[in-house]
């Protein structure tokens, strides 16, 4: 991970809104100290929340040497025309990034990514089901996830297999099994806070951006874009989709099939999306008698040791 100098952080308080997230800041600060050499370009997902809008615009003043492109997604998430402007916004990009980038380097045809990044979100639903099992740490999952997300497929696909034969044959682990804890939030991927503060390991499941609903679908193999279309708009959508039943919905499951006595609400600053559906998720939570705890924190976690205070406070309180 990139860490920023003091001198550097807040460097991009010229360029963004003043309504922008602390997520936001600080990538655009990691970039200003550090470049992002090692990529050839950034696609931003535009039509989710205010803070991504047009950012693009504002990344290639800023990184004028990095190609940027926007891929819209629709509001609606269930109907026909939206899996239809989805697949036209897929086929545009992938136009776009033959033409911008015509070589291919690994060799791979849709049809192998596709078989390899399955691969990839079967091995990660098998890692997680391990760890509600409690044999594998939550914060050595998650950091598992986010690698998924920055090594190379061919790298990482393997190291998931060997990890879960390891995992399935060593003995259980001496977390207790109470309180077990789910966590839900949106693109919140600071995992230095699950290593540094052990109770979240209590954690069996989570429902974050980042973490299980990056992987909870799988892609058809045939009929690809629209395929990734549909099955994009049919999972747990993120909190940007302002979806509440959907996402309610999946909450709801993960809470009765992992016996779940206890939520974390984790929100980043200044993130609208977090904070509008935390108040609906509360309410659901208060209907069906599960005590929740509400935190928020920011990439560089300055309260930290506040969370720690409260978390500790909350799992003695569940035991
Ligand atoms: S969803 Fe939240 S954290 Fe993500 S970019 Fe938007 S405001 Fe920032």
């Amino acid at each position: 991970m990139l860490s920023i100098g003091s001198s550097t952080q807040g460097a991009s308080e010229r360029y963004i809104q003043s309504f922008g997230c602390s997520w936001l800041r600080h990538i655009m600060d990691i970039g200003i100290a550090k470049g992002y050499q090692a990529l050839d370009g950034v696609i931003f997902s535009a039509g989710t929340c205010d803070s991504l809008q047009n950012v693009s615009d504002i990344w290639r003043k800023v990184f004028s040497e990095q190609w940027a492109y926007n891929l819209t997604f629709p509001v609606l998430t269930d109907t026909k025309a939206a899996v239809e402007y989805l697949q036209n916004e897929f086929e545009t990009l992938v136009q776009k990034i033959s033409e911008k980038f015509p070589d291919n380097p690994h060799g791979f045809t849709i049809t192998d990514s596709i078989k390899l990044y399955n691969r990839k979100r079967i091995n990660l639903q098998k890692l997680l089901s391990l760890v509600s099992e409690r044999r594998f740490r939550y914060s050595d999952f998650f950091k598992l996830a986010l690698l998924g997300d920055i090594l190379p497929i061919e790298t990482i696909n393997p190291y998931l297999s060997i990890k879960i034969e390891q995992v399935e044959s060593s003995s259980q682990l001496t977390i207790p099994d109470s309180p077990r804890l789910l966590l839900s939030g949106g693109m919140f991927d600071s995992f230095r806070l699950f290593e540094e503060i052990p109770e979240f390991d209590q954690i069996v499941t989570d429902d974050l951006s980042f973490g299980a609903r990056n992987f909870k679908f799988s892609i058809p193999q045939s009929g690809f874009l629209q395929g990734y279309a549909q099955a994009y708009l049919e999972r747990i959508p993120d909190p940007t989709a302002f979806d509440m039943e959907k996402r309610w919905k999946g909450l709801e499951e993960a809470i009765r099939h992992h016996n779940i006595e206890g939520v974390i609400l984790l929100g980043m600053k200044f993130c609208d999306p977090d904070s509008f559906e935390f108040v609906s998720i509360q309410n659901n939570l208060k209907d069906l008698d599960i005590p929740y705890l509400t935190l928020e924190t920011s990439p560089d976690l300055s309260n930290i040791q506040q969370i720690q205070t409260r978390l500790s406070a909350y799992i003695e309180m569940l035991s």
